[in-house]
């Protein structure tokens, strides 16, 4: 995104529109941090110039178009065909039963609005859960941006860019699943530098409990079911 400047009035009414801040005042003009901005298309979509000074240019080239695809929730993924991050997030196991019993699933989301994040600190943790020998659900762009799947290196290319927000689905056997939210979580606060919410989601037992909730609060993690919890929370 950019501010035509023959036609911006200074009047900053789009500042507050911006879930990243990246319209800044900058040599006595507002420009659009081009950094900062993550192409999320929020400032068009609000039409709130009223000089209609904000634009776009007619081909984001790549890999700065990753930064919308990921960000702009109007953006279908080429790879799985969903809007926006470009996966259901579990929420549709019901019907995927892509986390079937036995099996936990884990989501590892990157980046919230104002702090986004960098695909650098992406392939931190798609490198993590490679070496931990997990299992990736492959419905999710992010497999499609690894360039190794031995390492869970990504693209070198896109290292640089930034998101709203991404998120790495995996499958976790039961009986690991405890050790990989301690393992994964000490990885995150120490490693990872943006807000991080790891999800977790399981099958109901027969008689409709969980076994998983209950081996949770044994060891003291009292989870929140249909919840989001925020862990690793680092600076921005
Ligand atoms: S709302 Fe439009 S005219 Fe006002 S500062 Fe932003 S770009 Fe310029
Ligand atoms: S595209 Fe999104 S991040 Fe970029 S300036 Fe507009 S609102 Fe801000």
């Amino acid at each position: 995104m950019y501010i035509d400047q023959e036609l911006c009035k200074k009047c900053l009414d789009c500042k507050p529109v911006c879930p990243m801040g990246a319209f800044i005042l900058k040599d006595k003009k507002v420009v659009v941090d081009y950094e900062t901005c993550v192409e999320c298309g929020v400032c068009l979509r609000f039409e709130i110039c009223p000089e209609n000074a904000i634009k776009q240019v007619d081909e984001i080239p790549y890999p700065r178009i990753l930064r919308s695809v990921f960000s702009d929730p109007l953006q279908r993924h080429e790879s799985t065909g969903i809007l926006g991050r470009g996966t259901e997030e579990m929420k549709t196991n019901d019907v995927t039963n892509l986390f079937q019993k036995g099996k936990i699933g884990f989501s590892i989301e990157l980046g919230r609005p104002v702090g986004g994040a960098y695909l650098r600190d992406l392939e931190k943790v798609v490198k993590k859960v490679t070496a931990m020998g997990v299992t990736f659900a492959e419905d999710n762009p992010v497999v499609q941006l690894i360039a190794d799947r031995s390492t869970g290196a990504l693209k070198p290319e896109i290292l640089g860019e930034r998101v709203l927000s991404a998120i790495v689905e995996c499958l976790v056997p039961e009986e690991r699943a405890l050790r990989f939210i301690d393992e994964m979580a000490e990885f995150l606060r120490a490693e990872v530098d943006c807000v991080v919410t790891m999800s977790a989601v399981s099958r109901a037992d027969d008689d409709g409990n969980s076994a998983f909730l209950q081996k949770l609060k044994e060891v003291g993690k009292n989870p929140y079911p249909n919840g989001k919890v925020n862990i690793g929370m680092a600076i921005v």
